[in-house]
């Protein structure tokens, strides 16, 4: 018991540097408050037991010391210590998808009568519980283009809550303009959130460009390993209060076994990212020159929306990006994605290399996609890059057989 208050107390980051691979090995443990193990163990909590009435009468604003395990455990802290230093937020809270970690950032500025401002090129599912759930509550929710920078002030409302971004965009990747939208925001005093999975708190930092609020689906990068759906917010101080709280009245948690995971995926994640972005270069570039291909459409490359706002404010790339095929019937496409050997299909990304045919018209409204190929996401996982663009080759000779 001692020692777990020991940790709450003094929650556990050497954060002496800035530096993302050191940071992650260290954020969020303090081995000595738990018999030397490495790790934080997972903790499995419902119920959590107050040693007097004093303590059950306890106050604490800063939900550090566990009351129950809905509202926080030491795996939990231990996590979202860990991002929210990542993050260079004050404080983190957890949820239990990447989905939910929208709508509870969402959630926490929702009023009937107000107005959300949403980039067209946000995930699928999140712009579905705008449509569908907000809407419903009375919020307007209005989609505006990714591209739209400082001339977002226009669409400022008086009733205007937030905005959501999420930079670079789903499926096509538009790179923000994060600190225009900021400033015009802030003048006004509307909150700034962005969806930064893509970036996995390495590639950029949304709060030191001026957001107020980022989200993660860990259940991507931080995970790594596709065993696991987890989300996890950060904030600023004056955020992080509204969305713990709106975390707690929805009744978001995390069982101590994903957060587990979700921790073990930290460890190794700028190691990871780097063998990512390595790979994803290497085949993007490979596509490049291949004459099925139309586009690449990856922030580090120039026709990519928005490549000098990412040579601004990043400092690297992921391992997801989607390239534009000269336009193929769909039994090319399926001759493609069919027969793959290392490439994965399926939604989400981790560890493994995944195909995935897109179509973005489906999910924007205020800038219909304009492209006339056909969108292939990839994402490059850990295997050997020569592999990979192996069986890409034999894919796309598949391919034009098929046409
Ligand atoms: C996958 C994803 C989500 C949702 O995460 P889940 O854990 O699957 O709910 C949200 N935003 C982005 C950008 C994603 O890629």
């Amino acid at each position: 018991m001692v020692a777990i208050l020991t940790y709450l107390i003094a929650p556990s980051m050497s954060d002496d540097t800035k530096n993302p691979a050191t940071l992650l090995v260290h954020a969020g443990r303090n081995p000595l408050d738990n018999y030397g193990v490495v790790n934080v163990p997972p903790y499995r909590a419902s119920t959590i037991l107050f040693s007097c009435l004093d303590e059950l009468e306890g106050y604490d604003p800063e939900h550090r010391a566990p009351r129950y395990g809905r509202r926080s455990t030491p795996s939990s802290l231990a996590f979202e210590d860990a991002v929210a230093a990542l993050e260079g937020g004050d404080r983190a809270v957890v949820a239990s998808s990447g989905l939910a970690a929208v709508t509870t950032a969402l959630m926490a500025y929702a009023e009937a009568g107000g107005h959300l401002l949403v980039a067209d090129t946000v995930y699928g599912p999140s712009r579905d519980f705008c449509d569908k759930v907000l809407t419903r509550l009375g919020v307007t929710v209005e989609y505006v283009d990714a591209m739209i920078g400082a001339d977002i002030a226009h669409k400022l409302r008086p009733e205007t809550k937030a905005i959501l971004l999420e930079s670079p965009g789903s499926l096509t990747f538009e790179v923000q303009d994060i600190p225009a939208i900021a400033r015009a925001a802030h003048d006004k005093g509307i909150a700034v959130l962005v969806d930064s999975t893509w970036s996995a708190g390495i590639c950029s930092k949304p709060l030191e460009l001026g957001a107020d609020v980022v989200i993660h689906a860990a259940t991507k990068y931080f995970v790594g390993h596709a065993d696991a759906t987890v989300g996890v917010i950060v904030g600023t101080r004056e955020a992080w209060q509204r969305i713990k709280n709106t975390a707690l009245q929805l009744g978001q948690n995390v069982g101590g076994d994903d957060l587990y995971l979700a921790m073990r995926g930290l460890r190794t994640l700028a190691a990871r990212m780097a063998r990512h972005q390595e790979t994803a270069l290497a085949i993007a570039h490979w596509l490049k020159g291949r004459d099925e291909v139309q586009r690449v459409l990856h922030p580090a490359f120039a026709d990519c929306p928005g490549h000098d706002i990412w040579k601004r404010d990043f400092t690297g790339s992921s391992g997801l990006f989607t390239v534009e095929l000269k336009k193929q019937p769909r039994a090319a496409v399926a001759a493609l994605v069919d027969g793959m050997e290392q490439f994965g299909m399926g939604f989400s990304w981790g560890f493994e290399s995944l195909i995935l045919p897109t179509d973005p018209r489906k999910i924007r409204t205020a800038t219909p996609w304009s492209g006339t190929g056909t969108l292939i996401r990839l994402h490059a996982g850990l295997e050997d890059a020569d592999d990979l663009i192996r069986d890409l080759e034999k894919g796309l000779n598949r391919m034009k057989a098929a046409q």
